[in-house]
């Protein structure tokens, strides 16, 4: 029988008791984000009900991985890479990120440098049990992606949040990420191209920040798993900047650069050190990755696959696509973003708060779009719609929205 507060209980037949209870970590990795998450799993719903819902809330582009690399991905399980892997990646997948890191920051770089994570998602949680400690401070911009809170908290660290003002573009001002600093700091954690603005930090930004690390000794954690999808502004690695080797981990992933999203194969490029931390971190986390993946993922790396450059061309005529169809319209405003597969919608005009104006549009013309105010206080007032279903979808999306536009236009001036 179990014993709770010294009586004793009967054994009951169901899941859920109070006597058992959770680890306090638990509180900390549940996240606040759930409200924006509610209209997408509404949209969800009606669809499996057989509803014409268009969603336009998540960030899984709809292209398929191109054929060499599930090719490759074949070929290695039926030649028999099933086995236990090395524990931090495959060597030849380790060299061939080193070497796409080179060629980003001109560092010399080695496999030594890297470890193959479970996607950049998981990198990031290693990098944050590898780097951090209870009552430690990360400063990061917001808007930001919804699950930076939650890996953080997961390793006890706090998270202390900087604008990037729609005014500035969605670009921060480095004084207030210095403002932030205190004796508490241990890591900046930035994310460029930036999900869900689009923003692409500059080099003399990344300079700022990079001038703040190294006056204060923090890490510096760079998210750039957009990095590939940049259009109007060039892509800066921080690592390469003088000083920064040292203490920058740079997190990427194949899932938006090569449609990999399932595959989940991410990294991180660190210091030498971190990677033998990371080995002990992933010999009891994950004991390794599948090789066969792995194999995939240097077809990725080594080989030139039109359909990589022709997916960020067909990203770059949606957004056109659809920051033309939203420009001109009642209460709204299409921001046309120089990087990433989504577009942020200011429709502040509107009177509608960003979550009212999504769940009428999915209540009255059926598309489905994310409150972006889930990413950060900066994004208030915007909506995220993600480029990620075809070009005759998002025009249908548009106009549907157009209508929705037009009809709180009219209720508003009657
Ligand atoms: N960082 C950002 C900014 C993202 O948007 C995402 C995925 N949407 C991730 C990290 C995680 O990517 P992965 O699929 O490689 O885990």
């Amino acid at each position: 029988m179990p014993v709770a507060g010294g009586r004793v209980q009967p054994f009951t037949d169901r899941w859920v008791t109070a006597i058992m209870r959770f680890s306090s970590r638990t509180e900390r990795i549940g996240g606040d984000g759930a409200r924006a998450w509610e209209i997408h799993y509404r949209a969800v719903e009606r669809r499996r009900q057989g509803d014409d819902v268009i969603l336009l809330s998540i960030g899984d582009p709809d292209f398929n991985t191109p054929p060499a690399i599930v090719d490759s991905a074949i070929a290695g399980l039926r030649s028999g890479n099933t086995h236990y892997n090395d524990v931090v990646g495959d060597p030849d997948l380790r060299q061939a990120i080193a070497r796409q890191h080179a060629a980003l920051t001109g560092l010399d770089t080695g496999p030594e440098h890297v470890a193959v994570f479970s996607g950049a998602q998981n990198a990031l949680f290693a990098a944050a049990m590898c780097l951090l400690d209870e009552g430690d401070e990360v400063i990061a911009p917001e808007p930001m992606y919804v699950t930076y809170e939650a890996f953080l908290g997961a390793s006890g660290a706090r998270l202390v949040r900087v604008p990037s003002p729609r005014a500035n573009a969605f670009h921060f001002d480095p004084a207030a990420i210095q403002a932030a600093v205190n004796g508490n700091t241990r890591a900046i954690l930035l994310n460029t191209p930036n999900n869900p603005t689009g923003a692409v930090l500059t080099r003399g930004e990344l300079e700022a920040v990079a001038a703040i690390c190294r006056a204060h000794d923090l890490w510096l954690i760079s998210d750039e798993v957009y990095a590939s999808l940049t259009f109007e502004a060039d892509h800066v690695s921080p690592c390469g900047l003088p000083g920064m080797a040292e203490r920058t981990i740079t997190v990427s992933s194949l899932s938006k650069s090569h449609a990999m999203t399932g595959w989940r194969v991410g990294w991180t490029v660190s210091p030498p050190e971190l990677v033998g931390h990371f080995i002990n971190l992933a010999t009891c986390m994950l004991y390794g990755g599948p090789g066969f993946i792995h194999d995939g993922a240097v077809t990725a790396l080594t080989r030139d696959l039109p359909e990589v450059l022709a997916m960020k061309a067909e990203i770059l005529a949606r957004r056109d696509l659809v920051c033309g169809m939203l420009a001109n319209l009642p209460g709204l405003e299409c921001l046309r973003p120089d990087a990433g597969m989504f577009v942020m919608v200011d429709v502040r005009a509107s009177g509608l708060s960003a979550h009212d104006y999504a769940s009428r549009l999915l209540d009255e013309q059926a598309v489905s779009v994310l409150p972006a105010d889930a990413f950060g206080p900066s994004a208030l007032g915007h909506l995220r719609l993600g480029l990620c279903t075809s070009r005759a979808v998002l025009e249908e999306a548009c106009a549907r929205i157009a209508n929705f536009a037009k009809a709180i236009q009219s209720r508003h001036t009657a």
